[in-house]
């Protein structure tokens, strides 16, 4: 079996790849409670002869599917979790919740799992065939949306005797993954003071709605004072309930706090923890700290990252029926002037060889078939658990188009998007892209020497240390 064998076992098998990232589509779960969508990854694994370890690093639905033995050790890494209040109804071009208030699939995971679940299912069948020597485990990772749930499983070790991990992430471009990520500490600030009737004895209380009104101003003073790729948002988790007439004797806030490498989110992270305390003086009310979880930055190998690329290379232009260029053009309608212009801008940066013209077909097109070129080290804005991996072992993602062109993640049209034949195609050249990789992994132990010869020379004598303390549980 060839790359091309490996393409045609994952095309033989599509359809039950599909119908599992459909029934994830419907039954979006958050976080750490992904039961249902878990079970239609365990209800593919387990008849493709993987050995299965259900609930792993104390998440009950996290697992390590097992093929194969002996060196080398190849990650794939999957996620299936959703996002709140993102319900919409599929297929449709304007915002309508399927169910008001409800769970969608926001940033495409029912396809990223099952993805990398026809990757791992791929090159199961090529190391059945060829005999080499050789282990696939597949990650199924809940909570990467704000739970850092690879993290949990990185404290565990879960990743330690990889020799590479592979991942990707729907998109609305095909590229392989250059960039690296801000590391994020998820933070709960409690303030605690005394109720009192807010009118008749106000100097009785001390509000704990004004400790973290006045810890939000102090953060705002501390932006002007920290680095310009650090961000820093809230939210009122808790604002001491709804009575004005009661002094508010509680109040939570819930910090992310972002940078682009992981000690300068910790320094700004125990800046923050101080402001807190200013807070809690001022006020005289008491203040505590509770970590929720924290993931480190992103760091892509090249080599290996270079291997994901050649391989979109062989993957791409996708291929669109005028049928789906139809349906996708009814959401690439809904994308606002402003965001087009900033397409065309960012696809002149991208392909700086190509006339005008070809730049403006591209930047025009409703869902992009493109591949981009290759580049390295551009921060983007988000944050990801995989970069806990990216510490651990040399790891490559990448970015395959699977949603309408120009439109947000964890936006209403990735929701709609998300059970269309569009869809579906990327996820099936995702599978493909992460088991040629590996593919190329297995033949060529000099690309596996390479990817972790860059991998010390990017830790630079560092290591990894998990930031989530043992004795926060996930999801607790
Ligand atoms: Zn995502």
């Amino acid at each position: 079996m060839d790359k091309q064998g490996i393409i045609e076992a994952i095309e033989a098998k599509k359809e039950k790849f599909i119908t599992a990232a459909n029934n994830i589509w419907e039954t979006p779960e958050l976080r750490f409670a992904t039961k249902k969508s878990v079970q239609e990854h365990y209800n593919i694994l387990e008849t493709e002869d993987f050995t299965i370890e259900k609930g792993v690093a104390g998440m009950e639905n996290a697992y390590v599917a097992t093929f194969g033995s002996g060196k080398p050790i190849i990650g794939i890494l999957g996620e299936y979790d959703a996002l709140s209040n993102l319900s919409q109804v599929a297929d449709l071009a304007e915002q309508k919740p399927l169910i008001s208030g409800a769970n969608g699939h926001g940033c495409g995971h029912n396809l990223l799992g099952t993805g990398a679940v026809a990757g791992a299912v791929g090159i199961k069948e090529y190391l059945k065939e060829s005999g080499l020597s050789g282990t696939i485990k597949l990650y199924g990772c809940p909570a990467e949306e704000g739970g850092c749930g690879k993290s949990y499983m990185a404290r565990e070790g879960l990743f330690d005797d990889l020799d590479l991990a592979l991942s990707w992430h729907p998109a609305d471009t095909t590229e392989a993954w250059g960039d690296s990520s801000l590391a994020v500490y998820h933070v709960y600030y409690h303030f605690n003071g005394t109720a009192a009737h807010a009118a008749g004895a106000p100097e009785m209380g001390r509000s704990a709605l004004d400790a973290a009104e006045l810890m939000n101003t102090g953060v705002q003073y501390l932006r002007e004072h920290i680095i310009d790729q650090a961000r820093i948002h809230y939210a009122y988790k808790d604002a001491g309930g709804t009575s004005p007439n009661v002094v508010q004797s509680s109040a939570t806030l819930f910090y992310y706090i972002r940078a682009p490498k992981i000690e300068q989110a910790k320094e700004i992270y125990k800046r923050v923890n101080k402001i807190a305390e200013g807070a809690a003086l001022m006020t005289e009310t008491t203040m505590s700290v509770e970590l929720d979880s924290a993931c480190f930055d992103y760091i892509p190998n090249q080599a290996l990252t270079t291997a994901i690329y050649k391989n979109l290379e062989l993957l791409t232009p996708l291929e669109f029926t005028p049928e789906e260029l139809r349906y996708e053009q009814k959401y690439f309608d809904t994308v606002p002037n402003i965001v087009k212009e900033n397409l065309f801008a960012s696809t002149l940066a991208a392909f700086p060889d190509k006339k005008e013209e070809e730049i403006k077909t591209i930047a025009e097109m409703p869902i992009n078939s493109e591949l981009f070129p290759l580049k390295f080290s551009q921060q983007t804005g988000g944050s990801t658990d995989v970069g806990d991996v990216s510490w651990i072992v040399p790891t490559a993602q990448a970015y395959i188009a699977c949603e309408p062109h120009g439109t947000p993640a964890h936006s209403w049209q990735w929701v709609a998007n998300g059970k269309s034949s569009v869809a579906h195609k990327g996820l099936l050249a995702a599978g493909k892209a992460l088991a040629l990789t590996a593919y190329d992994a297995l033949n060529h132990p000099e690309l596996i020497a390479k990817a972790k010869s860059e991998h010390q020379k990017n830790l630079n004598g560092k290591s990894y240390q998990c930031e989530i303390p043992m004795n926060i549980l996930p999801g607790k």
